[in-house]
């Protein structure tokens, strides 16, 4: 009998993920841009293909049996949703095509309504663009006040500083849980305690822990939380929002059409109940059931494993990062076995330039990103113009690791000879 190589876990969830074999410049992918958008496993993109294939129809309209199915499964997928992240009722969840409607939902039907000149809104110096400008739009509207959080030494969330900040003119505290460029891990929990001390409303942006950590809204305590479904394993045009239901029920609606009604006069209208009443026309109904599939797919493997896997791949990247002694890591450095941060590096390399190193490692099959990641303020503050940045999924290897790594010594190593 010949000894056959055992099938890791790994292996198996790779064998989902078809894009995964592909060849980029005659070289097996090397993906480590998930904090972009992950790749999609085949029962997310089967389940996309048998709506269109075999029940499409537009849900909550038709008495035929296709819009029932329909209907059912777009709900079915809600219900998955609000399961994943602990919501209290369904009610709770709010479709949207990604984060960035999400907060800006918040933004138009909550805080542009409640919002007087002088009420300060909190976020930090290291938020995604996405929870920056639409707190610009309701300052230039309402009056209200930005202040941000800076970063301490270890380039984390400045906790002292963000308790100097909170006041009773706090109205709104707007932050990311995990930093789609430090990587670090920010102290929810206790941001929602210490605002909701002040009387303040927190939004949580959960882009890059929903698909890597379980998350727990009722225990975080936040009144919003916001994600999308492309970074998750769905398909994109599909995010949502949670809102605690109390708060969802005061909000006006933010976009009017079908849909979202009770009923209709010429002069006026009536809304539906929750969640429809903020989910005007035809939604992305194939995508919203991929998104189930996808919380299928997450909930099966289990979002603790993928943590403590996700967290060894971490350790081995740092390890092996720190032996180039050009690079420069930003954000907090992980413990021995990889926890307290996000698997994921966001770097400068001397005085090269990331997106000289994206496009050389391009050559070699490995995808990363350069630039400013949609957090042009924290690069203005860390007085740097670009990083490049890997970051991991559950379905990467120690083995993508390291001709990650030897592509990027080969390409510091190259220009070295230039660039000294
Ligand atoms: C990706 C990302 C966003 C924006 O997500 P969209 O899908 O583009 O709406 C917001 N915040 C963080 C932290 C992100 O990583």
């Amino acid at each position: 009998m010949t000894l056959a190589k055992e099938k890791t876990v790994v292996d198996i969830v790779r064998a989902d993920f078809p894009i995964l074999k592909e060849k980029v410049n005659g070289k097996p992918l090397v993906y480590l841009d998930n904090a972009a958008t992950s790749q999609k496993p085949l029962q997310v993109i089967n389940s996309l293909q048998d709506y269109y294939q075999e029940y499409n129809s537009n849900v909550h309209r038709g008495a035929h049996c296709l819009s029932g199915k329909a209907t059912d499964a777009y709900e079915g997928a809600r219900d998955r949703v609000a399961k994943f992240v602990n919501a209290s009722s369904r009610q709770e969840i709010v479709y949207t095509r990604n984060a960035t409607e999400a907060i800006n939902l918040v933004a138009y039907s909550w805080a542009m309504n409640n919002l007087q000149p002088g009420d300060e809104i909190i976020f930090s110096v290291m938020e995604h663009h996405s929870n920056i400008v639409p707190w610009h739009f309701v300052a230039q509207k309402t009056g209200a006040v930005l202040k941000h959080v800076e970063l301490t030494s270890e380039e984390t969330f400045d906790l002292d500083q963000f308790k100097q900040l909170l006041s009773d003119k706090t109205k709104l505290v707007s932050v990311v849980h995990v930093s789609n460029t430090l990587g670090c891990i920010n102290p929810v929990k206790e941001i929602c305690h210490l605002a909701h001390q002040q009387g303040a409303k927190v939004l949580i942006d959960a882009c890059q822990s929903v698909p890597h950590m379980p998350v727990d809204v009722q225990d975080m305590d936040c009144d919003w939380l916001v994600a999308s479904g492309h970074k998750m394993c769905a398909p994109s045009g599909i995010g949502f929002l949670y809102g605690k239901q109390e708060i969802l029920q005061e909000m006006p609606p933010f976009l009017g059409g079908g849909e979202m009604i009770a009923d209709v006069y010429l002069d006026h209208s009536t809304y539906g109940e929750l969640p429809h009443k903020f989910e005007a026309g035809t939604p992305a109904i194939g995508e919203a059931i991929a998104l189930g599939a996808a919380v299928d797919y997450l909930t099966t493997i289990g979002m603790d494993k993928i943590h403590a896997y996700e967290a060894e791949l971490t350790a081995y990247l740092f390890q092996e990062l720190g032996k180039i002694p050009q690079i420069r890591i930003y954000g907090p450095k992980p413990d021995a076995n990889g926890e307290g941060r996000a698997a994921l590096a966001a770097f400068t390399a001397g005085q090269i330039h990331a997106n000289d190193l994206s496009t050389f490692l391009d050559e070699y099959g490995v995808a990363i990103r350069s630039g400013h990641h949609c957090t042009q303020p924290l690069h203005r503050h860390l007085d740097i113009p670009a990083t490049a940045r890997a970051s991991l999924s559950f379905y990467n290897t120690r083995e993508e690791i390291d001709v990650f790594v030897k592509a990027l010594k080969e390409t510091i190593e190259f220009f070295s000879g230039f660039l000294g």
